[in-house]
């Protein structure tokens, strides 16, 4: 199961305290999805991930620490805006706005992955163009984090997989076919071929659906 806790911060930008849930512990049951997706529990954890001080409407994994320059981007207009995003639900916009602050910091990994979460976000609402908007950016995100030397994620290969599925599930075939082909005659793994392989099937047939690591594996059948 999983164990949440209230943790009382001070916002690094305003000074203001608050109350913000903790994640102690979760589970997983199940697989993961091909975009790394956790399975339930730890799925639905994911309105924790970020902090939002309700004071300024700094975003951050933990409001009490920020990067160079966090308070100038918070006052911003665009920033602004983003928080108040009428076409994404809440937590996307900060997830959103979590995302422009790691941009402005120039790490674009950690941005990546937080336009990855609003994406999730949007799927859980049901927004299809919102989602398909965040995929977009964050498959451009992942990209430019590799550009830039980040390391996007550990798991060697899944800077190909995932941005690959982000493209996918947008509906960006050309673009997801693109970068399979670019980066598979690099890869020996034959996990990753191997996903690969099911990705270009799904491309094939034009599916932009949700599909889990066992099913390209052929563990769910
Ligand atoms: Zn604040």
């Amino acid at each position: 199961m999983t164990t949440i806790s209230f943790t009382a911060k001070t916002c690094i930008v305003c000074r203001a305290e608050h109350e913000y849930t903790e994640i102690d512990s979760t589970m997983v049951f199940d697989s993961p999805d091909l975009d790394s997706r956790p399975p339930e529990m730890m799925r639905s954890t994911i309105f924790a991930w970020v902090q939002c001080c309700p004071a300024c409407g700094y975003c951050a994994e933990d409001v009490s620490k920020a990067p160079k320059q966090a308070k100038v981007i918070v006052k911003s207009t665009q920033y602004q805006a983003q928080l108040a995003d009428p076409a994404m639900p809440e937590l996307a916009n900060h997830f959103l706005c979590q995302a422009m602050i790691h941009e402005h910091a120039g790490d674009y990994a950690a941005a990546a992955w937080a336009i990855v979460h609003a994406a999730r976000v949007c799927d859980d609402e049901e927004k299809s163009e919102s989602a398909k908007t965040c995929r977009i950016r964050a498959a451009n995100t992942v990209l430019r984090a590799i550009a830039a030397g980040q390391e996007f994620t550990e798991q060697r290969g899944a800077e190909t997989v995932i941005p690959a599925d982000l493209l996918r599930r947008a509906g960006a075939f050309a673009e997801a076919r693109t970068i399979i082909a670019r980066r598979r005659p690099g890869i020996t793994d034959s996990t990753i071929l191997r996903l690969l392989a099911f990705q270009d099937s799904l491309i094939a047939r034009g599916d932009v659906a949700r599909h889990t690591l066992d099913e390209a594996m052929g563990e769910d059948e």
